[in-house]
């Protein structure tokens, strides 16, 4: 494949785009890979596309290696289809909605769970059929509330979806195994650092569920991995251990709880102040500090069900030292929806005095109590008493109040140890790369996808659900290897192997560029031939930002009967003989 730059469909920009928020954004926007149509909506240049299909070619093989086999559904979804599967309501705001000229409704399909499952039902009929893996490239409609980084979160994207559909349990482990194997070759393959994490499943239920994220500062989710075992998950699935469970886990061997006058204490700052100004030596602990993390802190949401109008409140309780970390929280709820409740929910509700909040009174209001699982059964607190300006001391999990139930709520901390070990855990950021759950049987009892077994009896299949998103790994394969003058592609996906450039106005060496680049290209080499009349300055800078790994320099040089290697990530340079050009570039290309 040769490409030439005087004709290729590229103008580079030297500025930045005004909204690009990340590196690799904007790096793909100036070095003419993407170009924006509106928010989260993007169009593709030839330079990207060749990175796309590098990628898709990647995906296919691993795919076919696992047995898998290449469908294609349609985008464009009739909404019966989502609402068998009750999807037409789950999905809430972030399906994208239309009616046709007779005023039917469709939708764009945000993923195709339904679909799979339909044509499978349609086609196959006895356990002997199965086991079966069928996967698609196709482009996906989300309306993302924060459509963000360029691809990196679009609202119209392209995800490689696969499926599998099994007989048993033990048919499922081993086709979800046989999927996160080939993810592992995937993402290895196409060049990334990746870990891979216990995920939460979503609002596809299901079991067995893992990330593959990409650490970058510049990732969305957090994840955290622990400083002993190998233990690492995404913070909105993570468990973590708190304090052993109370001994005394009836709590009778605490003072009895008592309301305490603390004016002027809406905050856990001012209470803990007011606190240690106390006398405690009634209660049997004289001189007692106290720090935030004896405080009980009870946050206000609200939560409502798919479909539904009403939002119900709930109250989380978390140790006053912790904040509530909603997207963890949302991530347990789905698809039930969780926010922040305002002053108009808690005007609703006069049981609730605001800064003064204590759990002992929210089951007689009939009003939701989780907490975290840091405030163990046992445990005693200083909490709101539901008054203004007093709180309640000695106030006993077990004895004075009893939650609802527990839920991961509080923000993941450095240092949080590891439920498996009791080790420290440690926090960053990644990018999900990928997705690999077990779905279950959900989607085959909605749609009634059973097979015949050998005794003439229906058995439901039980699938998998595994996703890649191909364009965000275009955005998020250049955020981990970029540097400050531009794209550093990793060989698998780079739109060229080698950028052949011709300095100087010198026809000889526009002939020897020429020369060498038709030999490459006979070698199977993939060359981008910089043939523009331009500056070797620009012809540089280009060549830096649109990150082809092997850079060869045609150009003073030649006098000496030599040319200049570069290796576009490490930055070396050598010379060669003018007649070892080519096999010198070609055992870059081939590792040789
Ligand atoms: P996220 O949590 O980032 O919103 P998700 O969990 O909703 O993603 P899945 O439904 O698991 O995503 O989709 C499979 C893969 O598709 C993801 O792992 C991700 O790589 C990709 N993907 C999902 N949403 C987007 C998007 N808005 N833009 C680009 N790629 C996406
Ligand atoms: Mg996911």
């Amino acid at each position: 494949m040769l490409l030439r730059m005087s004709t290729l469909f590229l103008r580079t920009l030297r500025d930045d785009p005004a909204d690009a928020e990340v590196p690799s954004h904007r790096l793909l926007v100036r070095g003419g890979y993407i170009r924006r149509v509106a928010p989260g909506i993007y169009s593709w240049l030839p330079l990207g596309i060749a990175v796309l299909a590098n990628i898709e070619k990647v995906v296919r093989e691993e795919m076919a290696s696992i047995g898998s086999q290449e469908v294609h559904f349609p985008a464009l979804i009739p909404r019966e289809i989502f609402q068998a599967s009750g999807r037409w309501a789950d999905y809430g705001d972030s399906l994208f909605r239309l009616a046709d000229r007779k005023g039917n409704d469709y939708l764009l399909g945000p993923t195709h769970e339904e679909l799979f499952t339909l044509l499978v039902k349609g086609e196959y009929s006895s356990y002997k059929d199965y086991p079966l893996s069928l996967y698609q490239i196709q482009t996906k409609y989300r309306d993302e509330a924060r459509p963000r980084a360029g691809v990196l979160r679009g609202r119209e994207f392209i995800m490689k979806d696969s499926y599998s559909f099994d007989l048993t349990d033990e048919g499922l482990q081993q086709s979800y195994q046989a999927h996160r194997d080939a993810y592992e070759r995937i993402f290895s393959r196409l060049g990334f650092d990746y870990r891979i994490v216990f995920a939460v499943s979503g609002a596809m239920g299901g079991s067995a569920s893992e990330e593959f994220l990409a650490p970058t500062p510049s990732g969305e989710d957090t994840f955290v991995q622990c400083t002993n075992c190998d233990y690492a998950a995404n913070t909105e699935a993570v468990e973590i251990v708190g304090p052993p469970a109370a001994e005394d886990s009836a709590g009778s061997s605490q003072p009895a709880s008592v309301v305490l006058d603390t004016p002027d204490t809406p905050t856990i700052a001012t209470l803990v102040d007011c606190l240690n100004g106390l006398d405690w030596a009634a209660y049997g602990q004289d001189g007692r500090q106290f720090a935030a993390a004896d405080t009980l802190k009870n946050v206000v949401l609200k939560t409502r069900q798919p479909g539904a109008d009403k939002w119900e409140l709930l109250v989380v309780g978390v140790p006053g030292d912790r904040e509530v970390d909603l997207k963890r929280l949302a991530g347990q709820l789905e698809p039930v929806e969780v926010v922040q409740a305002d002053e108009k929910d808690l005007a609703a509700e006069p049981g609730l005095v605001k800064g003064y909040i204590g759990p002992q009174l929210l089951a007689e209001l009939k009003v939701r109590y989780l907490v975290d699982p840091l405030v163990v059964e046992g445990s005693a607190w200083v909490t709101g008493a539901n008054e203004p300006g007093k709180h309640a001391a000695f106030v006993v999990r077990g004895r004075d109040f009893d939650p609802d139930g527990e839920i991961g709520a509080v923000e993941i901390r450095d240092g949080d140890r590891c439920a498996r070990c009791g080790s420290p855990l440690q926090i960053a950021r990644g990018i999900e790369l990928g997705h690999v759950f077990q779905l279950g049987r959900k989607f085959a009892e909605a749609f009634g996808l059973t097979a015949l077994g050998p005794d003439g009896k229906p058995v439901t299949i039980t699938m998998g659900s595994y996703g890649v998103g191909i364009t965000r790994a275009v955005a998020a394969l250049a955020e981990q290897t970029y540097d400050e003058a531009g794209l550093v592609w990793p060989r698998a996906v780079a739109p060229a192997d080698v950028q052949v450039v011709p300095t100087g106005k010198d026809v000889a060496a526009v002939a020897e560029a020429e020369r060498i680049a038709a030999e490459l290209v006979s070698l199977g080499v993939r060359v981008l031939l910089d043939d523009r009349k331009a500056s070797p300055g620009v012809k540089f800078k280009d060549a830096e930002l649109l990150g082809v790994p092997t850079i060869l320099v045609v150009g003073r040089g030649l006098d000496d009967g030599v040319v200049e290697l570069r290796d576009r990530k490490s930055g070396e340079r050598r010379d060669v003989p003018v007649g070892d050009a080519v096999s010198a570039a070609h055992a870059e290309v081939t590792g040789g």
